[in-house]
């Protein structure tokens, strides 16, 4: 017989207290914690949830931790009867550990922010639903964890998938889609909360023109505040004179403010590159120089394409950051990141996974030998396949039956 790995009741109070006593469960929010049926008592209505199993063969297994780690505050979230029960039974399978640590840390980030005073909205970007494509299968859908992994081969559609999200900020992106061999009608739909549900939309209708919707409403360009970061793939692109512009192409941003990010990268302690900064040169070139792992201060133009990977992930992690201060955020990460070995890509996934980012982040992997490892070693990231090549790519959420109805 398999025991149950209880929390303890200090544990539970804890898990309760940070997530505010109300349920941590996407959009749900519920108080959990009101007056009792007697003048001085109160009523406790929340259930601190595991969220690996507490016990073996639970729904969504104990992802290799020992039982120690299994009793600590980290594997609980604060839920509400209903939610509790949903995430505790058969149903509890469809909610990946990965996803319910996502929904309980933007949960516990909304509560700090409450606590300290400040009202600002957080949005979450749910789902992401490509309803007609020349690419995927019809109404293909991928859920968002905080951090999401997603592997698929050549012509999988990786690129295709981050310039649609892209566009919804840069609807120049689809123009390839439009014009000549590659048209075919196009339906993108997002799906927000904010707390509030929202849906917005783009496409490209039969006669070629442009669309957007928000909550099923035609509109004229996109209006919600939205903002995809993409680091795309510009690895075999030939360098430009200045290097400032070179990073400005493989994150779609003006080179004017390159410098300004590098300063930002320089002060993050957990960057990869130490010390970026740009210089001009003799001939007034502009040059980025940086300190690599053994402190040697080099040219970026001498950098190994490992080297010039890991500082394209520190500038976009900087962007991504400033604008989710102020802004909803996704970093889209492709190009060098699927080149990163997996001790890399894991310490990517950490940084990005840390509360002080609130943004989401979703990684793209060429289909890769080391994924049973990559699996085993990364708890907190959501695993998505596309799985079949043009133009029938099915998109399969590692948990997730496809397209089933979660209700919230
Ligand atoms: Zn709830």
């Amino acid at each position: 017989m398999s025991k149950r790995i209880e929390f303890k009741k200090s544990t539970k109070l804890k898990i309760a207290a940070r997530s505010g006593y109300r349920c941590a469960f996407l959009n749900c929010d519920r108080a959990t914690a009101g007056p009792g049926a007697t003048a001085d008592e109160p009523s406790i209505t929340g259930e601190a949830a595991h969220i690996w199993s507490a016990a073996e063969g639970g729904p969504r297994g104990q992802g290799g931790l020992t039982e120690s780690d299994l009793c600590r505050p980290q594997n609980g979230i604060w839920l509400c009867r209903t939610h509790a029960k949903m995430v505790d039974e058969k149903r509890g399978a469809h909610f990946p550990a990965a996803l319910l640590m996502s929904y309980r840390d933007l949960h516990e980030a909304r509560i700090a922010r409450e606590q300290q005073g400040i009202a600002r909205r957080m949005a979450w970007l749910d789902r992401v639903t490509v309803a007609r494509s020349a690419v995927f299968e019809p109404l293909a859908q991928m859920t968002l964890a905080k951090v999401t992994l997603v592997i698929g081969g050549n012509a999988s559609g990786r690129t295709a998938l981050c310039e649609w999200i892209s566009a919804f900020e840069r609807p120049e992106l689809l123009e390839r889609w439009r014009i000549g061999k590659r048209f075919s009608p196009l339906r993108i739909e997002l799906k927000l909360f904010d707390p509030a549900e929202q849906s917005i939309g783009l496409g490209i209708d039969a006669e070629r023109r442009i669309y957007f919707e928000v909550n099923d409403v035609g509109v004229a360009y996109n209006p919600f505040p939205f903002r995809p970061i993409w680091l795309r793939d510009d690895r075999f692109n030939p360098m430009p004179d200045n290097d400032d512009d070179w990073i400005a192409s493989s994150l779609g941003i003006d080179s004017y403010v390159v410098g300004n990010v590098l300063k930002e990268v320089s002060e993050d302690s957990d960057a990869f590159t130490k010390n970026p900064r740009i210089e001009v040169d003799d001939e007034g070139h502009r040059r980025i120089r940086a300190h690599n792992r053994d402190a040697l201060d080099l040219p970026l133009r001498v950098f190994s394409t490992g080297e010039r990977g890991r500082l394209l992930v520190d500038v976009a992690i900087a962007l991504a950051r400033t604008s989710s201060r102020f802004v909803p955020t996704i970093l889209l990460l492709d190009g060098f990141i699927t080149s990163f070995d997996s001790e890399n890509l894991r310490t990517v996934a950490a940084r990005l996974a840390s509360a002080e980012n609130q943004f989401q982040s979703v990684l793209f992997r060429v289909a890769h030998r080391d994924e049973d490892a990559l699996h085993l070693l990364s708890p907190a990231w959501q695993m998505v396949h596309l799985r079949g090549r043009e133009t029938n790519v099915k998109i399969e959420v590692e948990g997730l039956t496809s397209g089933i109805a979660r209700s919230s």
